[in-house]
């Protein structure tokens, strides 16, 4: 045995494991990630993160299947393939979601995960700039600050929301999540503070503890129902280790893949791709979620928008002082709507202000100066799947994520559209909001918007849900996330999520590895 923990991916809630479960010097850990070091600058340097989406050295940019609700479109769906995973080339909002999502969890089956029992988590990660208080902790790895620049056009953002009959909040992770105002990033002294910056710097020097990169996980070692170790490629060639737990943290795209390409999954599924059934297990793959989101772009008169910003002069900035519009995450505001669609007083949408224009990702760069204002429906009721292509384990699996099935997801993305348009109409944004560029005054019908969103609706980047923890015949993994009928092998990432959190879900993965790590 050449390892006490086997840890697949170096993601936000595996660069966590890695820290935590190396603090006890008599365990040794092994942490594998298919990406390489966090050397670009870009990751560390915050408003880099708008480059970091065209990348595809540090990001498996994945791409779904035809959506048939969206006009046919595939979407693009990246994702951190770098230590932090993710957390590397996420956009830094911190967010954990509502209380009633977790206490939802446990009310379904994941004993121990109501929202009281996790918050405890949240807070030990935690290095909150605002100080310590009953939901907040200080002295964790992940830094969560207040933002360094704010452009004014956020400030307006916020008003113009308030104008709108919203409310505000100074604390979207306190004791009310409804309301608009500034999100609060992860990051530390104007740095991104990835997971693999929180936890594994801390560790590099621990001798227990040995981070392989450019290794890529192909398939789960198994003796009978007992995992016993990992085959990797590393470049070339093929090597295998072994250890006393697996445990996979590959993320929601990745974790599924690699149960299924080691035969635990849908038994007939396997077996049409010639790969020998381990474990029947039918939920792996199955209970795709994620946050669709459509953006509403208006031009701005006035010269202030992050679309013509001087790079030199703002890396400059940076450069002395961490300060200035490369310390933004761009999506400096945003707001938790309870819609009239909401049964309850949980939020059901969510917005994020990015003061420029943001098209295709930030792939398609548009001329002039924009504005753009994200929404996405927080709980959607279309349900996805990731399948595999084949058994060749570097192939990319197929994902299904079957957004807008639901008439009620289709009418909450049309709320979404109108809520922003009532934003950008108000008093506040009378000096700045030129005109709509989309959808576009002439789409005013529920039919012109709908045939909007289906051409334009995106991901914000939060799949979950395919390895679900609980303890229906679908779960993949108990409360305590070792994987059902197997010994010695755990999933730990976004994909044990049951359901989707009401929120941003870097922080909830993070959660969800200390909460682990904790009751090792
Ligand atoms: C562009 C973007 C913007 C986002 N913005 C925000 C935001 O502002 N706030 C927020 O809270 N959330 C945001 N998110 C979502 C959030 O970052 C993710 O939900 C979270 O990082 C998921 O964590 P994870 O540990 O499950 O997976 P990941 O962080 O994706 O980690 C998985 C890791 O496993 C590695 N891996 C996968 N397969 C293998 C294998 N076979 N062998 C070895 N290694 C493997 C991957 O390379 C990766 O490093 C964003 C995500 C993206 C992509």
């Amino acid at each position: 045995m050449e390892f006490d923990f086997i840890i697949v991916g170096a993601g936000s809630a595996g660069c966590a494991l890695a820290g935590r479960l190396s603090e006890n010097p008599n365990s040794r850990v092994l942490l594998l990630e298919a990406g390489g070091r966090d050397w670009h600058p870009f990751i560390h340097m915050p408003a880099g993160f708008a480059k970091l989406i065209h990348s595809d050295s540090i990001n498996w940019a994945y791409e779904t299947e035809p959506q048939a609700e969206l006009d046919g479109r595939r979407l693009y769906w990246p994702r951190g393939k770098v230590l932090g995973g993710s957390s590397s080339i996420n956009a830094m909002c911190y967010c954990r979601g509502h209380r009633k999502d977790y206490d939802e969890w446990a009310a379904a089956g994941a004993t121990g995960w109501s929202f009281d029992e996790v918050l405890p988590y949240f807070v030990k990660a935690e290095d909150q700039e605002n100080g310590a208080s009953a939901y907040h902790g200080t002295g964790g790895p992940l830094g969560v600050q207040n933002l360094r620049h704010t452009n004014p056009l956020s400030a307006v953002f916020i008003e113009a929301a308030q104008q709108a009959g919203q409310t505000l909040t100074d604390d979207f992770n306190g004791p009310r999540q409804r309301g608009f105002g500034y999100y609060q990033v992860t990051q530390r002294d104007g740095r991104r503070c990835s997971s693999a910056f929180a936890y594994l710097r801390p560790a590099a020097k621990r001798a227990n503890l040995t981070v392989q990169t450019h290794a890529q996980a192909t398939r789960i070692l198994l003796d009978g129902s007992r995992a016993t170790g990992i085959e990797y490629r590393r470049g070339r060639r093929s090597h295998s280790v072994h250890g006393g737990q697996v445990i996979l943290a590959g993320g929601a795209i990745n974790s599924p893949q690699l149960l299924m390409l080691s035969g635990i999954g849908p038994a007939a599924e396997l077996r049409t791709h010639g790969i020998d059934v381990h474990h029947d297990l039918p939920g792996v793959g199955k209970n795709l979620q994620d946050h669709l989101d459509i953006c509403t772009l208006a031009h701005c008169r006035e010269p202030i928008t992050y679309d013509k910003v001087s790079e030199f002069a703002s890396g400059l900035r940076y450069l002395f002082g961490r300060k200035g519009p490369a310390s933004s995450n761009i999506a400096e505001a945003g707001g938790f709507v309870v819609s009239r669609h909401a049964t309850d007083d949980r939020p059901d949408i969510q917005m994020h202000f990015v003061p420029a224009f943001l098209d295709d990702h930030g792939r398609n760069i548009l001329p002039g100066h924009g504005m753009t204002i994200h929404a996405c429906a927080l709980r959607p009721q279309s349900r996805g799947e990731l399948t595999l292509q084949s058994s060749d384990a570097l192939a990319a699996p197929l994902l299904q994520p079957n957004y807008l099935e639901y008439e009620y997801d289709r009418r909450l993305m049309l709320e979404c559209v109108r809520l922003a348009r009532e934003i950008f109409s108000q008093q506040a944004f009378r000096p700045y909001a030129g005109a709509e560029l989309y959808p576009g005054v002439e789409a005013q019908s529920d039919e012109a918007l709908l045939r909007f969103i289906r051409r334009r609706a995106e991901t914000i980047y939060h799949p979950v849900g395919t390895c679900k923890m609980g303890v229906d015949p679908m779960a993949v993994v108990d409360p305590q996330l070792n994987v059902r009928g197997l010994d010695a092998l755990s999933v730990v990432d976004a994909s044990i999520m049951p359901a989707l959190v009401s929120g941003n879900t870097n922080a909830p993965a993070i959660m969800i590895a200390e909460k682990f790590a904790a009751q090792l």
